[in-house]
């Protein structure tokens, strides 16, 4: 008396009478959900403009997108006007340490060594 087996419809596989197949396990689990597709990293240019007539400090984001062209811009225009300075940063930083960096750019000195202590920054 031979066992009863049958194939698998899928590839050929012997199996025991209602055994399911190995190579189709992956269709009948249930899916996992996607995972969340990772935010592209955005990158964000903060400003740091003394008022040329008050001295006063103001910390911004600028609301442009950030690109080559812009960065050239930047860079040019913190060239000509020393009372602006621009830091390049990721968006998800800034959204989490927002508050500290704008603190720390506040100061009425800041220099490239400050810069480096906040990490995750770079001026342009
Ligand atoms: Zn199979």
């Amino acid at each position: 008396m031979g066992t009863p087996y049958r194939e698998c419809p899928n590839c050929g596989a012997h199996l025991d009478a209602g055994e399911l197949c190995d190579c189709r396990r992956s269709e009948r689990e249930p899916r996992r959900p996607e995972q969340e597709p990772r935010k592209p990293m955005r990158l964000m240019a903060i400003c740091r403009e003394i008022d040329k007539d008050t001295g006063r400090i103001a910390v911004y984001p600028l609301k442009t997108e950030i690109d080559d062209r812009i960065l050239g811009a930047l860079k040019i225009q913190a060239t000509m006007n020393p009372e602006l300075r621009y830091f390049i940063l990721v968006s998800a930083r800034w959204e989490k340490y927002g508050t500290v960096i704008a603190g720390i750019l506040k100061r009425r000195s800041v220099t490239r060594a400050d810069v480096d202590n906040i990490g995750g920054i770079v001026e342009l």
